[in-house]
């Protein structure tokens, strides 16, 4: 399709056409490994199918489509994407990273980047001063995360992609938590965006897969070489479920934000809540920048029920019933998780307590249920506390 399509219709349309075969409207699901070639290197595109997958090729087109980037890569899960990222750099390199971040990044970066001589610095970024002082000849990435998990801080992304831009550094943003829906890093100058499609975009908790986009044709050329060379790719069954998940991303995103600010509201409103982190309070200190770069804020919500113990939480999430006790996030159905003992066990004490993730913290991953059947749900549980 050539015509530029509004973004409501591109998660429909972005990058798809129909298959040439038999016109099938969504894309086979290309099970095989190899391809006939006529003659050696005779052959229609494909020759293997860890360097490319029709099926992959069609997912690939569609989140370029969809964060405005030139192109797409596709991985088996989102810690591989950020592993591939990361593996463009050298021993001595130094990375900026947001401090308040996704567990499996803390992990991958201490545990097993620091190993081959990478230094991370894990940075407030809220305060662009802070990144700046960070900077030096080595610096060669700039990774973001925001809305972050759990805390629901957000960074202004422009700021430090001009920073990036004035020292050569690139700059990538997980854009897992927002969706393209609900924030476009690219647009707002980052070099690289990345998603643990597992979540929002797939978006029924049926599939593990992780998404790249990006402008630059060069940067493009080492992230596939990286693809190719550690082979971390999906499988095209997974790539077709991410692209039949695509399909309503735009309708279930509007659909968790609504849901999110009622439940955000509700929880705020309740005399045995002490804190709620949620970007779409007017009070959220990140509020203007969250209001500019998002939108909308999305259905992810953390709260902090008072004197808010580890038993009082433990006693909540047990005790819900519409809301699923699970680990990640993103899909039609309500999850509530506990991060001290679940997504962030991997990150020490000292440090997880630094940020705010305390051992009382609730996280919510809001889905697209009867938002009153939710409410319910949730009074009837801290009701027990
Ligand atoms: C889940 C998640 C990841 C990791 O993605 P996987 O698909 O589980 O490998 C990375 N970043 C964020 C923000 C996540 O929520």
């Amino acid at each position: 399709m050539d015509k530029k399509l509004r973004f409501n219709s591109a998660t429909i349309h972005g990058g798809q056409e129909p298959d040439k075969a038999y016109g099938s409207v969504m894309p086979p699901i290309y099970q095989t490994s190899t391809y006939a070639q006529k003659s050696p290197g005779d052959h229609q595109g494909y020759e293997y199918s860890r360097t490319h997958n029709p099926t992959r090729s069609a997912l690939e087109r569609s989140i370029a489509a969809l964060e405005n980037g030139k192109h797409g890569l596709a991985f088996a899960s989102g810690m591989a994407a950020m592993d591939t990222i990361v593996k463009m750099f050298d021993p001595g390199d130094e990375i900026i990273s947001v401090n308040d971040l996704y567990g499996g990044s803390y992990r991958i970066f201490t545990q097993i980047f620091e190993k081959y001589g990478l230094k991370i610095h894990f940075v407030d970024m809220q305060n662009i001063d802070a990144v700046a002082a960070q900077i030096n000849k080595k610096t060669k990435l700039i990774w973001v995360e925001t809305p972050t998990n759990p805390m629901m801080n957000v960074v202004d992304i422009k700021p430090i992609a001009s920073l990036g831009k004035a020292h050569d550094i690139i700059v990538a943003v997980d854009n897992t938590f927002a969706s393209p829906y609900l924030q476009q890093p690219l647009e707002l100058g980052a070099d690289i965006v990345m998603h643990s499609a597992t979540k929002y975009l797939a978006g029924h908790s049926d599939t593990v897969l992780g998404l790249v986009a990006v402008n630059d044709d060069a940067l493009h050329e080492k992230l596939a070489f990286i693809q190719n060379s550690s082979g971390a790719v999906p499988g095209p069954m997974d790539c077709f479920l991410t692209l039949r998940g695509i399909k309503t991303l735009h309708i279930r995103m509007q659909r968790h934000s609504e849901n999110g600010a009622a439940i955000a509201t509700f929880l705020k409103e309740n005399p045995k809540i002490e804190k709620v982190y949620w970007p779409g309070f007017s009070d959220h200190p990140n509020h203007k920048v969250a209001k500019a770069q998002m939108k909308s804020f999305g259905g992810m919500i953390s709260f902090l029920p008072k004197g808010g113990d580890n038993a009082k939480a433990i006693k909540i999430v047990e005790s819900l019933k519409v809301f699923t006790l699970a680990e990640s996030l993103g899909g039609v159905e309500s999850l509530a998780g506990h991060p001290a003992s679940m997504t962030h066990a991997s990150i020490p004490k000292e440090v997880r307590e630094k940020s705010g993730v305390v051992d009382g913290l609730i996280r919510l991953s809001v889905g697209i249920e009867d938002v009153q059947d939710l409410i319910e749900d949730l009074d009837q549980a801290i009701n027990l506390i």
